[in-house]
């Protein structure tokens, strides 16, 4: 997705992991910062994963002053929170909306979730902190659940997108 017109194309969008100031920049350079606002502000539901997390918390701790956060999630975190690059890791976390399963979650360069406020439903925490939100339409993941064959929390956001959108997942 890389005009405007591509965002009007689509139903939901996810907000994958990447590098949250480049994304930021990019977002200006190709026009697409004030029509996805508009479009989150009209309740497109959204799965963001890690730096994709970043830009849709309403707090960014450790970013770059001018970099964007569209302040949709309840949350406050901190870039790189877990650490650099070779401090990345992978962790089973239990994910209260999937059921008994453990989700091997892959944290790389990681946001830490300082805070989640009253709006953002904590699903799933690593340590004391919360590593996986759900608020309405939008799930927001810390890790990337694109790097294991478990497509459960892909699932779980048609699901929930779909609701609400009103249309079938199926
Ligand atoms: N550390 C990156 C950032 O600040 C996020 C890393 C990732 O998406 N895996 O944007």
């Amino acid at each position: 997705m890389r005009t405007p017109a591509e965002l009007d194309s689509v139903d939901a969008l996810v907000l994958p992991g990447g590098e949250s100031t480049t994304m930021s920049r990019l977002l200006q350079v190709f026009d697409l910062e004030m029509p996805l606002r508009q479009r989150l502000a009209a309740g497109m539901p959204t799965l963001s994963t890690c730096a994709g997390l970043i830009l849709m918390s309403r707090e960014v701790l450790d970013g770059r002053p001018d970099q964007i956060a569209f302040g949709i999630l309840d949350v406050s975190v901190r870039r790189n929170g877990y650490g650099r690059q070779i401090e990345s890791f992978e962790a089973d976390v239990a994910v209260s909306l999937l059921g008994a399963a453990p989700f091997r979650a892959v944290f790389i360069r990681a946001p830490l979730i300082e805070h989640a406020g009253p709006d953002a439903q904590v699903i799933a925490s690593y340590g004391s902190n919360p590593v996986a939100v759900a608020q309405g339409p939008h799930l927001g993941l810390c890790f990337h659940p694109e790097m294991t064959d478990d497509s459960r929390l892909h699932r779980l956001f048609l699901e929930r997108a779909a609701a609400a959108l009103e249309v079938s997942a199926a």
